[in-house]
């Protein structure tokens, strides 16, 4: 990678993006064919990975810029259909810049299988008993996999704890596994299958569900930076983030939306890297809620230079091998772009363009509002949904911006006046 600090990028032509990109990282020629022709996945290939295909869907990949994360220059590769995410996280992570750019980390890849057991008559010794063959049934766990063993992964705990419920008490069991650079789902899943039997032997009761946790608290990502106060606008955008902040983390109301702008960026590199977007909204949901409120996973504040200092933790768990990282061709191209060597390292870069979606989210919001800072995105899908066809579409968005607001009615109305003055 020479360098992501590419200035006024979204300027350039599609092919010279791509060029661009591809020269910075690698790609091959057959990656640059499959990009272009935006469609990597065939519909045989389709056809393997769920049930009852009947075609297929294709979303925009756009590359953020300028992230520059504990000292590495990084590509951020994101699928979604919505406008302004990429565009928002590239300025923050150039403004970001000015003060060195992200520092982020990520635990190892622990993950959580459950075993759950009712009926059991007496819990707490049933705990006990099981902790007394801990040893063994690692093992038996571990037996199921021995790649991920022979990868320095695998079972290294099983912990437990008595939980009353509207139907009892239940044991519950958490059985802990390093999935390295699996996300981990499957592996766990067959590991607590196969020692669920042993553990209603040891324990009594009966065993009900053996499944993974989605609350992956054991593999939690964080990152941080310094958001030079001038280059973010002056102390009054300071203050205006540090009260939108506030607003966030004390009513439930905003905090859904507040880390619904986080996961725009997080989502949008886990579909672009085949990861399990459903697995990383659980988990990152939950967390948010653990303290019994909806709390913001970012937090923002003041240094003593009165720059603004954000920070984010949340888990993530997500994999550079396995399921449709390993299987999408254009998840195999994202993860080239990214260039990065484990899972650990994805996870941090994750949190790190979540704390700059919610930076620029914040930021927009108290400098501009959010919807003019959309604008014309927004008046390019308005135009596109009213019927303008290529030869007006960009007449028509110039007209629409320059509302103050544009509404679907308006683009009607610019398209059906083009149209009759035969342009
Ligand atoms: P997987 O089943 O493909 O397993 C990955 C396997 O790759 C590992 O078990 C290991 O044997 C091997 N491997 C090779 N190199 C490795 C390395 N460097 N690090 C780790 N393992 C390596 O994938 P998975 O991660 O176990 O499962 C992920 C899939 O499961 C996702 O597609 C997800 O959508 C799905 N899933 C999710 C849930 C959930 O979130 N609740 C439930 C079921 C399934």
């Amino acid at each position: 990678m020479t360098t992501s600090d590419v200035s006024e990028f979204y300027k350039l032509t599609m092919e010279e993006r791509v060029r661009r990109v591809a020269d910075s990282v690698g790609l091959s020629v057959e990656d640059i064919g499959t990009l272009k022709a935006g469609s990597g996945l065939t519909l045989d290939k389709a056809d393997y990975m769920i049930e009852n295909v009947i075609g297929m869907m294709q979303l925009p990949l756009g590359v953020a810029t300028h992230f520059l994360i504990n000292g590495k220059d990084y590509f951020i590769p994101m699928a979604i259909e919505e406008p302004s995410v990429v565009a928002a996280a590239s300025l923050a992570a150039k403004m970001a810049r000015v003060k060195g750019g992200f520092k982020a980390s990520a635990d190892r890849s622990i993950m959580i299988g459950q075993i759950q057991l009712v009926e059991v008559p007496d819990p707490h010794a049933a705990l006990q008993r099981v902790r007394e063959v801990k040893g063994s049934l690692l093992e038996i766990a571990n037996g199921t996999n021995p790649t991920l063993v022979n990868l320095g992964g695998g079972a290294v705990d099983l912990t437990g704890r008595v939980v009353d419920t509207e139907r009892g008490r239940m044991l519950i069991f958490h059985l802990l596994v390093d999935c390295k650079d699996a996300m981990g789902a499957n592996t766990v899943n067959a590991m607590v299958e196969e020692i669920a039997p042993l553990v209603e032997e040891m324990a009594g009761g009966k065993v009900r569900l053996r499944i993974l946790s989605n609350l992956a608290i054991h593999r939690m990502a964080r990152a941080w930076a310094t958001f030079d106060r001038d280059a973010v606008g002056g102390e009054h955008v300071v203050e205006g983030i540090l009260d939108a902040h506030a607003f966030a983390d004390a009513d439930p109301y905003r905090c859904a939306t507040n880390n619904k702008g986080i996961m725009n960026g997080i989502v949008a590199m886990a579909l672009a890297t085949g990861n399990d977007t459903r697995a990383i909204e659980a988990g990152a949901h939950t967390y948010a809620s653990l303290s019994g409120r909806c709390r913001s996973l970012a937090r923002w504040e003041r240094n003593e230079d009165g720059d603004l200092v954000g920070s984010i933790e949340l888990p993530l768990a997500v994999g550079t091998v396995g399921g449709a990282t390993s299987s999408h061709p254009v998840a195999k191209i994202a993860l080239k772009i990214l260039d990065v060597k484990t899972a650990q390292e994805l996870a941090a870069v994750m949190a790190a363009v979540g704390l700059a979606q919610n930076f620029a989210a914040l930021r927009a919001m108290i400098k501009e509002g959010i919807q003019k800072g959309h604008m014309k995105l927004h008046a390019r899908n308005l135009a596109i949904m009213a019927g303008a066809t290529p030869d007006i579409l960009d007449e028509v968005i110039s007209e629409l911006t320059k509302l103050t607001k544009i509404t679907y009615d308006d683009a009607v109305r610019v398209v059906r006046g083009l149209r009759e003055r035969g342009t």
